[in-house]
C-alpha cells in the first residue's frame, strides 16, 4: 500500500499523489529511519498486552518503542491473543533513563 511521506497516512493503490499534501506517494514508510537509531532491550514483559501498554505511555511522551516477542518478532501496533510469550520492549538508547521512569512509574499500577 502506498504512503504519504510526509503525512504518513496509507491509502488506496491506485492514489498517486497525497491528497492532503500533494507529495507522491512511497510504497512504504522506509523503516531505516526507525532502525537506524539504536534500540536497546528497555525490559522484558510477561505478556504483549503490558508491553503495548507500555508502548502507549511510551508514545505520549514521545518516545517511539519496537515490541519483539519470542512469537512474531516485531509487531507494531498489533495485538496477539496467542499463548503468553516472553515479549522484550525495545526504547532507543539516549531515552533509556526516561524509559526506565516511565516503566517503573506504570508497573507500579499493574
Ligand atoms: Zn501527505
Amino acid at each position: 500500500m502506498p504512503f504519504c511521506p510526509n503525512c504518513k497516512y496509507e491509502y488506496n493503490k491506485d492514489i498517486k499523489e497525497c491528497p492532503d499534501c500533494g507529495a507522491p506517494l512511497i510504497d512504504k514508510l522506509p523503516e531505516e529511519s526507525f532502525e537506524d537509531s539504536e534500540y536497546v532491550p528497555l525490559r522484558s514483559l510477561p505478556s504483549r498486552l503490558y508491553a503495548e501498554m507500555l508502548a502507549e505511555a511510551l508514545k505520549k511522551e514521545g518516545i517511539p518503542s519496537m515490541i519483539k516477542g519470542d512469537d512474531v518478532g516485531i509487531m507494531l501496533g498489533s495485538y496477539s491473543t496467542t499463548s503468553p510469550v516472553k515479549v522484550t520492549i525495545w526504547v532507543p538508547e539516549g531515552d533509556v533513563d526516561r524509559c526506565e521512569e516511565i516503566a517503573n512509574q506504570m508497573l507500579d499500577h499493574i
